[in-house]
């Protein structure tokens, strides 16, 4: 069973979709962000496309060039305000992004972002067999948005949510509470490992302590089978675990779906290319391994137009249907 429509419609024409919502994306920031404004200029192009490959023309966004906007302009958004300061409903702080003093940076949130960023995640949790009655044990990162927004998610889904906290200090907490026996799991990989650590020498026996584990989400890292295999003989055996990506950029995830081959996301708020890391106005084939630049086509508050990380991530892009059905795409993240 596919949960929302969106993740069936024909590639075509989630690439009209695509192609209609970049258009107005690159309009309306072109018309109210001083930054991207300045920068298309400079670059010679016009926020007026006819096909998605044109947005390969555009400037690349780095931190570097939102820092010094921040820095320069005294500006919180780093030039990319989008909409008045009133519709900005929460302002998160990017704890990756280095502290400028003098210059704090936030991601803006408009109350459209937030629902979209909670029905996203809603989702990638469904694409893994998380269902109503679940019990979702989310350890997650202080202030993060992944904090609010997959607890909203998981809520929207009819499950019961446990929270945990992703530091040190956290950790006897978060593996005594396992035995309130949540079945999924969302967490950092350096806290599954530290979880499983603490359990040993706690005298918990690790072969029946996390056997309640049905759904393990890890992010922050490439996962790999034999990660898995290995936690699986240390008492995860029940566990089937996934790879949730999220990038600095509020809102996207990727996720795979029970068919593990590749992470579905949410073509329908995002256009991830996968350009030539030497060359970003090139694009490499279907399938090939390059650079992955990544575009809010429908975040309202400050959006990110080709964005990428300080640490540039790999992947391929996959356009055809995968075995669970979803016509959406996945991307494979490669190393
Ligand atoms: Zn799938």
């Amino acid at each position: 069973m596919i949960f929302n429509n969106i993740e069936k419609l024909p590639q075509e024409k989630l690439q009209k979709m695509q192609l209609d919502r970049l258009n107005t994306q690159l309009n309306t920031v072109y018309n109210n962000c001083p930054l991207y404004k300045k920068r298309f200029d400079q670059n010679n192009v016009d926020p007026n496309i006819t096909k998605i490959e044109d947005l390969a023309k555009f400037p690349i966004l780095t931190d570097e060039i939102i820092i010094e906007n921040t820095v320069k302009n005294k500006d919180v958004f780093g030039g990319r305000q989008n909409i008045i300061e009133d519709a900005i409903w929460k302002l998160f702080s990017n704890d990756k992004f280095p502290y400028v003093e003098g210059s704090p940076f936030f991601y803006g949130y408009s109350q459209n972002d937030f629902k979209s960023e909670i029905d996203i995640l809603k989702r990638m949790l469904f694409g893994t067999g998380i269902r109503q009655g679940d019990f979702v044990h989310a350890i997650i990162l202080g202030m993060d948005p992944i904090t609010y927004s997959v607890y909203q998610a998981a809520l929207k889904l009819g499950c019961r949510f446990l929270g945990g906290l992703a530091v040190e200090i956290d950790i006897p907490r978060i593996v005594d509470s396992m035995r309130l026996k949540p079945n999924c799991l969302i967490t950092p990989f350096a806290m599954l490992m530290a979880a499983s650590k603490h359990a040993k020498k706690a005298g918990f026996d690790e072969s029946t302590h996390f056997l309640n584990y049905q759904k393990v989400l890890v992010h922050d890292i490439i996962w790999e089978t034999r990660r898995a295999e290995k936690l699986q003989r240390k008492g995860w055996k029940n566990a089937e675990f996934f790879n949730l990506r999220k990038i600095n950029i509020p809102g996207f995830y990727a996720c795979e779906c029970e068919k593990h081959d590749g992470l579905h996301y949410p073509q329908d708020s995002f256009i991830a290319e996968i350009v030539d890391p030497e060359n970003p106005k090139e694009l490499v084939a279907e399938g090939e391994r390059g650079q992955l630049l990544v575009t809010n086509i429908t975040r309202e508050a400050s959006p990110c137009i080709r964005y990428t990380p300080p640490r540039p991530l790999f992947a391929s892009k996959h356009l055809e249907i995968c075995d669970c059905g979803r016509t959406i795409a996945r991307l494979k993240f490669l190393k």
